[in-house]
């Protein structure tokens, strides 16, 4: 069984393109691998990839429509590269579909052929129009027939079907992402994931101050996360000690300022460990008290990697309707403690300035804290959700 991968090549250029395909091809063959032996090979800005006969579709289909990278694809049919099979192979191939217009396209890969591609294409041309009674049309015919000519033997290109776009993951460069087990984080991973970034995760808890529940809900996440990447590295960091010491220690008001930063420079660390190069996180412009301008500069300044925010400008239905596309709503919403709701300050500031924080952050044993923390961290390695 063959499949015919199609890519964007726009940006493709010089170095680029390597990466960018040999990534795909690797990502591919890990997606595929469950239904059976799989090689992907390069074709013209394109990649075949073969796969068992007995492979079933639909399970080809739904693996290949989650492999970032795919602009569109078809499965293939297969024949000798000689013109009678290919004519045969056609035949089939329009037997069953209605169209009023069509249009050939030939290429091959060998100079050795006895016909040229254009050869081809008009012997094509007059045979199907002979058959079915359609016009050639090549600017919008109803039906494309697509002839690959490679040296041992000729394809024949069927449907497009859609892939998710984006660039393959892996190929962009690896971050960690901040996530939280609510309905952004996910989905802010996701779009990274889309734009080619490999992510390990990192999720701060306040167990045993408050349930365990948070901790499970992100693996399933980070797990259905995982099926764009395969099995991926989750840090899980006790948080609670800080948050009870930066109770104690600390003014009420800026606290959740204060536990970003704190979470922002331990989750550097853990970067800093894995060679990643930014940090991913879920917010998005005024959507709550700790996501004013004024508190995202505040928490940036602790930050000395990228903070990539991909949701920055999106509202939250559309961030919704996005995580129910993906297929991470429903486990955001089941019920948990979320580490930012313990011990909460009743009113907290929404618009805070480095200076002051930093002032009190001088006062506090911050680097003992995050050592501590970093001490007690757990790393786990999550499978994708099958
Ligand atoms: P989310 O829906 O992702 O929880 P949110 O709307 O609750 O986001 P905030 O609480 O301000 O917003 O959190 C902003 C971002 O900080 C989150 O999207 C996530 O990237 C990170 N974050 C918050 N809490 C945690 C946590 N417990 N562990 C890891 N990251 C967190
Ligand atoms: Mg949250």
């Amino acid at each position: 069984m063959l499949y015919v991968v199609h890519y964007a090549e726009i940006g493709l250029k010089g170095r680029n393109r390597p990466r960018f395909e040999g990534g795909l091809r690797a990502n591919l063959e890990r997606q595929l691998a469950p239904l059976g032996e799989v090689e992907a090979r390069r074709l013209w800005g394109r990649l075949l990839v073969e796969l068992p006969d007995g492979a079933a579709r639909e399970q080809v289909r739904s693996r290949l429509a989650q492999v970032f990278g795919v602009a569109y694809f078809s499965e293939a049919s297969v024949c000798e590269p000689e013109l009678a099979a290919i004519q045969k192979m056609v035949d089939e191939f329009i037997a069953g579909r209605s169209f009023a217009s069509f249009g050939i396209r030939a290429r091959r890969s060998e100079k050795s052929h006895p016909f040229t591609s254009n050869q081809l294409a008009v012997s094509l041309g007059a045979h199907v129009a002979q058959q079915s009674g359609a016009r050639v049309d090549l600017q919008k015919p109803d039906l494309w027939i697509e002839i690959h000519v490679l040296a041992e033997r000729a394809i024949l290109l069927h449907e497009r079907h859609k892939g998710p776009g984006g660039l393959p993951v892996g190929s962009a460069g690896r971050a960690m992402c901040l996530i939280s087990g609510g309905i952004d984080s996910p989905v802010a991973a996701y779009e990274m994931l889309k734009r080619g970034l490999s992510l390990r995760y990192v999720h701060f808890h306040s167990s045993p101050f408050t349930s365990a529940a948070s901790q499970d809900k992100v693996r399933d996440l980070v797990a259905q996360l995982a099926v764009h990447q395969g099995p991926v590295t989750l840090y899980l960091v006790p948080f609670g000690d800080i948050q009870q010491r930066l109770v104690r220690e600390a003014p009420a008001d800026p606290r959740i300022v204060l536990y970003r930063r704190l979470m922002i420079r331990i989750a550097q660390a853990l970067a800093a460990r894995e060679k990643a190069l930014a940090l991913v996180s879920g917010e998005s412009l005024g959507q709550v008290s700790s996501q004013t301008l004024g508190n995202l500069d505040t928490i940036n300044r602790a930050a000395t990697l990228p903070v990539l925010r991909p949701l920055i400008g999106m509202d939250k239905a559309e961030i919704v309707e996005r995580a129910r596309a993906i297929g991470t709503f429903e486990v955001s919403i089941e019920p948990d403690e979320d580490c930012c709701s313990y011990l909460m300050p009743r009113r907290p500031a929404t618009w805070t300035r480095p200076e002051p924080i930093e002032a009190i952050e001088r006062g506090l044993a911050i680097e003992q804290m995050i050592e501590q923390a970093l001490a007690r961290t757990e790393r786990e390695r999550i499978e994708p959700t099958t």
